[in-house]
Parts: C-alpha cells; structure tokens; sequence
C-alpha cells in the first residue's frame, strides 16, 4: 500500500510500504477513506518530538471500512463492512483509566511506557502515527491501518448514511466556510462554540448536500434577515460587510443556495445547500 512516512526532519513522503495484518485477537484493518492532517503533526514534521524512526507511517486520526477483524473483536460492536471514525487514542476498555473512559490513560496499550515515563514521568495510552515513545503504531494517512483494540476506539457510523459527494471548487468554497466560520465567531463572546455538522438534505428533488454553522452569538434580528446578503451589510463596525455577499455568490454559481435561521440572543444557522454529484469533491 501507500503510505506517507517520516523519513526525518521537514521530510515527509510517499512510500510503498507492506500492508498491515491482524497481528492480535482484538485487531481490525481499516480501509482508510479520509484521513488528516493535524496541528500536532507539525511536531514531527519539525523534529519537536523525540522517537520518531525512518520509515513510520504518518496520521493519527482517520476514517473508513473494518475490510477484516481479528477472532477476539465483539462483533455486536463491531463487524467487516462497518465505517468507522478512528480516534487517535488506542485503548484497551478494560483497565482502571478505561472503566472511567479515560481513555488516553489507557495502561494496556502502549508497549513502550517506559520511554513516555522516562521522558514524561506518566504514559499515556498508546497513540496513532505517533512516535516509538507512545507505541510506534503506523498511522493513518495510508491506505490500510492496524486498529488495536477495535471494538472500544472506532465510532461506528450507522448505515443509511451513504457516502455523499458535491462537485465544486475547493478553494472557493473553503472561502465560503471561512467568511461563514469568521462570522461565527465574530458574533460571540470569547469561548462561543461553533457546531459545523455535514448532511444530506433529503427534502429536495435528488437530495442535496447541507452543511450547517451554528453559533450561539447575538443572533439577528428578524428584519435584518432579508438585508444580510446585502453587498455592505454588515453588523460588525468596521467590517466591509462583503462577506454574506461573496458566499451567496459563490454558493450559487455552484448551483446551491444558502439559508439563515437565527433568533436574536440565542445564535445563528446559516445552511449551506450544494446539489450531490456522483464525482468526489
Ligand atoms: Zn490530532
Ligand atoms: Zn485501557
């Protein structure tokens, strides 16, 4: 398979690497279909982080189909076919952290806790594509991963969630979230929580792909509603008030819409609509 590996400092590339196997009972293999790139990755990429080796596969957090599991999985948890969220801790389920779901102090699942505690004082668990110190598991921005512990870590996402796509210019509409996610923010004290949740709109002809931001910020009022994608509207003093503009525009030349539902004091949605394509995004 292909794998991204560290092969040293700011050097990171594209290897052929074996394929993972189930390699205890409790193991699955993941057919990874999205993965990322984290902030902490940087510590790696930048050498910050000691026990790194030439050779080891990058990713700590992915997604994708369980393609076999090991003999000792509880398959009322977790089965070949499922699609998982894999997080980027590995824990055993079943030691005293665990019971507590305290799960990156997981005492089963990093073999090298005597690094981590020469260095750190404590272990932690055992961490994907995340240096020899905290297990030297291969990551996940490869093809396939080892998952350990398969039936406590994955997040099983329920069927009748298809995989949906919408055809589109990536950078635009990375413009669109960010003026819709700047807004966001602007519109709540220090410490608000913006709420970003992926869909599928089943409610129009072909279904379409929606994609929510909610604030919990002052909200609008009802008669500006109409006004906000206004070329100059704004609510922000000093801001050019471009930003509700552009995003419709962009949203529309892609044969989408976008809608607003917000109750003053209590926060904002505004809904992202893009028709579903069969080609990947
Ligand atoms: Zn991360
Ligand atoms: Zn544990």
């Amino acid at each position: 398979m292909k794998a991204v590996c560290w092969m040293g400092t700011e050097k990171m590339t594209v290897e052929t690497v074996p394929d993972p196997t189930i390699l205890n009972p409790r193991d699955a293999i993941v057919r990874i279909t999205s993965t990322c790139i984290c902030g902490s990755d940087l510590h790696l990429y930048n050498g910050l982080m000691p026990t790194m080796e030439q050779g080891d596969i990058m990713g700590h957090e992915f997604m994708g189909e369980v393609v076999e599991i090991g003999g000792g999985v509880d398959r009322q948890k977790l089965k070949v076919g499922d699609r998982v969220v894999v997080p980027f801790t590995i824990a055993c389920g079943r030691c005293f952290f665990c019971q507590q779901q305290l799960w990156s102090c997981c005492d089963n699942s990093n073999p090298n806790y005597w690094i981590a505690e020469k260095m750190m004082g404590y272990s932690p668990s055992g961490l994907f594509g995340y240096t020899h110190m905290l297990g030297g598991y291969a990551g996940g921005q490869a093809q396939y991963a080892r998952v350990p512990f398969a039936d406590v870590g994955p997040i099983k996402i329920e069927n009748g969630i298809g995989r949906i796509s919408t055809h589109a210019d990536a950078n635009r509409l990375k413009q669109v979230f960010l003026n819709l996610s700047l807004n966001a923010f602007r519109a709540m004290p220090p410490g608000g929580k913006l709420g970003v949740k992926l869909g599928w709109a089943p409610q129009f002809p072909g279904g379409l792909v929606q994609i929510d931001f909610r604030d919990e910020g002052r909200g609008l009022a009802p008669e500006l509603l109409d006004r906000i994608y206004e070329p100059g509207f704004t609510t922000t003093p000093g801001s050019p008030g471009l930003g509700l503009a552009v995003c419709k525009k962009v949203i529309e030349q892609h044969g989408g819409e976008i809608r607003v539902k917000s109750k003053p004091q209590q926060g904002s949605t505004f809904s992202v609509y893009l028709p579903v394509s069969g080609a990947n995004v």
